[in-house]
């Protein structure tokens, strides 16, 4: 697919022609070059700092002192690891040695799995790598002493920052597609401001967006893609802004330039994909009981076994059968708000009586069970033990930053923000 020619494109959304621009470039650099995270990731970072177009290829240098050809095959359905030597041409003998260096597990193959390997002079394996992704592979060596060693093989994957704008003339996907942004990207980018626009009907001819988001590259080969780290979008003139952030304790979560939490502490959907069948109503008639009784809730009806997600964080008071709700499960959300669950027809195994959840944590699977006449989901909302409409409750933002994060937050904000603002400046 992409070689490393194609580096220097990845730098064409860059505002270079702005001084400000570069500056705001380096301070980024500065930063994620500061912020903590695994060797891997360091590794990369140093590389960056040195320079950033084909190092890819340089750096790895495993791969540049190898002597010999490397030749490769893909496993096939009901192969095992000596119908693969003998189709290549590899030594008998050699199969028995590796099968017993190598970890039982690292001989289960599955069709689609790459093996590769050196030979030595006389046509034995030298090096064999045994692939369980483009990033990790069982690895044998042969040693001076004609035995194999084994080693589990982890590469650093290279992140790079891309950056792109684009504006919406046809539809957020067809635009974002030919600035160049991948389609997962943008799916990820209508998630981040999924609380405040409603990417079915706000959109309008005109809104744009910057994003700025990671290229994931391997031995200078684009592998996939990484997280979104800033992004703007512009909708009918009201500026939405985002910037991605990894607390001390590894959470990353999504914040707005001024430390506003961008999710709110709810969804307003417990579910995706379903119709919504009844409306919280006072006066409704019952379809089972055939006389008028308050609807306290939202129905969406959904094929049995559609998964349902927690609204929010919480802990789960009640998960079994009661009554006319059935399979039922009712989480506490803090002090005021408690969200119900109904018909469910299983829970997920995770879930037990004061359990901990996260916010689209899957806790249940649609069903009928109870008072119902088809598959769907009856679901809750309730404040300080009141029931309120799900679909028109107003819903309260999440916590903003940390207090103790805060001045960490700022500074990469700032970073970010910046250079979000010279690819807007450099679009005009
Ligand atoms: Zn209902």
């Amino acid at each position: 697919m992409s070689t490393e020619k194609d580096l220097p494109g990845r730098l064409q959304f860059f505002p270079v022609t702005h001084i400000a621009g570069v500056i705001a470039i380096v301070v980024f650099l500065l930063i994620i070059f500061l912020l903590p995270s695994s060797s891997g990731d360091r590794r990369h970072k140093e590389q960056m700092t040195v320079s950033i177009p084909e190092s890819a290829t340089e750096a790895d240098t495993q791969d540049a002192i190898q002597p010999a050809k490397r030749e490769s095959d893909t496993i096939r359905s009901g192969d095992s690891l000596s119908v693969l030597f003998d189709r290549n041409n590899l030594s008998a003998s050699d199969v028995i040695a590796i099968a017993s260096a190598v970890p039982r597990e690292a001989l289960k193959l599955r069709p689609g799995q790459e093996i590769s390997w050196t030979r030595t002079a006389d046509g034995k394996v030298q090096e064999m790598d045994i692939q369980l992704s483009p990033l990790v592979s069982h690895r044998v060596t042969r040693t001076v002493d004609n035995e194999f060693a084994y080693r589990f093989d982890e590469k650093a994957a290279q992140r790079y920052p891309q950056y792109a704008s684009a504006t919406v003339n046809t539809s957020l996907f067809y635009d974002g597609n030919k600035a160049g942004v991948p389609e997962q990207v943008l799916i990820n980018l209508a998630g981040i401001f999924g609380w405040d626009i409603d990417f079915a009907l706000d959109i309008r001819k005109g809104d744009s967006f910057a994003i700025v988001y990671e290229e994931i590259w391997l031995n200078g080969e684009k592998i996939g893609n990484g997280e979104i780290l800033a992004a703007r979008f512009i909708n009918q003139e009201r500026t939405y802004s985002a910037i991605r952030y990894v607390d001390r304790l590894g959470n990353p979560s999504y914040y707005t330039p001024q430390g506003l939490s961008m999710r709110k502490e709810f969804l307003r959907n417990p579910i995706d994909f379903a119709r919504i069948s009844s409306r919280f109503n006072l006066r409704r008639k019952h379809p089972v009981l055939n006389k008028i009784r308050a609807h306290r809730g939202t129905d969406y009806a959904a094929p049995i076994g559609t998964p349902i997600k927690a609204a929010g964080d919480g802990k789960v008071t009640f998960a079994g059968r009661k009554g006319g709700y059935g399979n039922v499960i009712i989480i506490q959300h803090g002090a005021r708000y408690q969200t119900l669950y109904a018909h469910m027809n299983g829970f997920h195994r995770s879930i037990r009586r004061g359990r901990k959840v996260r916010q689209g944590q899957i806790i249940g699977y649609v069903g009928t069970t109870g008072m119902s006449t088809g598959p769907h989901l009856h679901y809750e909302f309730r404040v300080d033990g009141v029931h309120r409409d799900s679909l028109k409750v107003k819903l309260p933002k999440a916590k903003p930053i940390a207090k103790v994060e805060r001045p960490r937050f700022f500074e990469q904000a700032r970073a970010l923000n910046s250079v979000l603002d010279n690819i807007i400046e450099s679009e005009r």
